[in-house]
């Protein structure tokens, strides 16, 4: 009997490089630049590199931190590589030397960044953020004349280089994403009006780059939908599919009740009773889930060692991620990112 009791996370490779391939397609010709926060969305930022490491024509990686971002560029020497958060003086200087793009959506960070660049002697590449109405990070409308010109005169000077300008959009409502993209184009306007050439424009994450192709810039950030995750309560995408497949041993068997190898220690969100697993002879629903183990309506033959699956692709019990996020009102994302690291990614 197989005595590995810890969850696994089975991750397609030749899914991720469909999925990429689809994607790319649908978005052309804005390009693709892939979003790996928090380590590829639970899939692992190595395994992904390697995975795509054949599709040649992706060369651009975004990361929210500069930690990430260095990770990415420990995989991908040539490729570009943008990490979009504020950071701190000394990840700027890393960030400087490793030659990441740096997104810039303060005032206050765009002169720390222009120190980071006199210290380093070298140009910064960055793209410029405004705020279109999500006021999460980025320059406020009404002060981006004077953030843009404090920009130009640092460019003038050779330690900027103004690459893009971007911007995040709420996907709240439609009406809201055009009045956030028509913001987005005046400030494309006023960087131009100050003399400078940024050749990115990036506004549209998964969602918005796939059903509003009118909002796209010249890049698109995606991530979800090149890892297989739908957005919650919307539809299935044609020629995306799950990469991933988190599958547990049963540990026990008794009385109608099959135990299974995975809890909330491991990530699984405790508050999933009743949603379904699959067994080896269909579907069953989840009881309690516990730290470690989580128990489960049990099957006619029924065995120590037998896997069920979680969600992925296939005969699973949930079709994905994102599935089960819709019971417990999150997000596939958080599904996947929460998974600990002892849930043992496995190739497949
Ligand atoms: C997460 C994130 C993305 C990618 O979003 P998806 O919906 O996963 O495609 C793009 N841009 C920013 C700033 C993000 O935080």
């Amino acid at each position: 009997m197989d005595t590995v009791t810890t969850p696994v996370l089975e991750l397609s490779a030749a899914q991720l490089v469909r999925n990429v391939a689809a994607v790319r397609d649908h978005i052309a010709p804005s390009r693709l630049m892939l979003a790996m926060k928090d380590d590829a969305y639970g899939h692992g930022i190595a395994w992904v590199l390697d995975a795509l490491a054949s599709d040649s024509a992706l060369n651009h990686f975004g990361s929210f931190d500069v930690d990430t971002g260095l990770r990415i560029r420990e995989c991908r020497p040539d490729a570009r590589v943008f990490a979009w958060t504020t950071s701190a003086d000394d990840e700027i200087a890393a960030a400087l030397d490793a030659g990441l793009e740096l997104g810039i959506g303060t005032a206050e960070y765009l002169q720390r960044v222009i120190s980071g660049a006199r210290g380093r002697g070298r140009a910064a590449d960055v793209h410029l953020k405004i705020d279109t109405g999500l006021r999460r990070n980025g320059v406020r409308p009404e002060d981006w004349g004077e953030f843009v010109a404090e920009a130009a005169k640092a460019q003038r000077a050779g330690l900027l280089n103004v690459i893009g300008v971007w911007s995040h959009l709420a996907e709240a409502s439609d009406a809201e994403d055009d009045e956030a993209a028509a913001a987005f184009r005046r400030a494309v306007d006023a960087v131009r009006a100050a003399g400078l050439s940024p050749r990115d424009t990036h506004l549209t994450a998964s969602a918005a780059s796939w059903w509003r192709p009118e909002l796209r810039g010249t890049v698109c950030r995606i991530g979800a939908f090149c890892y297989g995750i739908r957005s919650a309560d919307g539809p299935e995408i044609p020629g995306i599919r799950p990469v991933a497949t988190l599958r547990a041993r049963v540990v026990e068997v008794r009385e109608g009740e099959a135990t299974v190898g995975i809890g909330a220690l491991h990530g699984l969100p405790s508050v999933l009773a009743g949603a379904p697993v699959g067994t080896p002879a269909g579907v069953r629903r989840i009881r309690a889930v516990g730290d470690v183990a989580t128990t489960m309506d049990s099957w006619d033959g029924a065995q120590v060692g037998d896997l069920v699956s979680v969600f992925g692709p296939g005969e699973s019990g949930e079709s994905d991620a994102t599935a089960l996020a819709e019971r417990i009102d999150t997000v596939g994302e958080e599904i996947l990112t929460r998974l600990s690291s002892t849930v043992q990614r496995v190739p497949v």
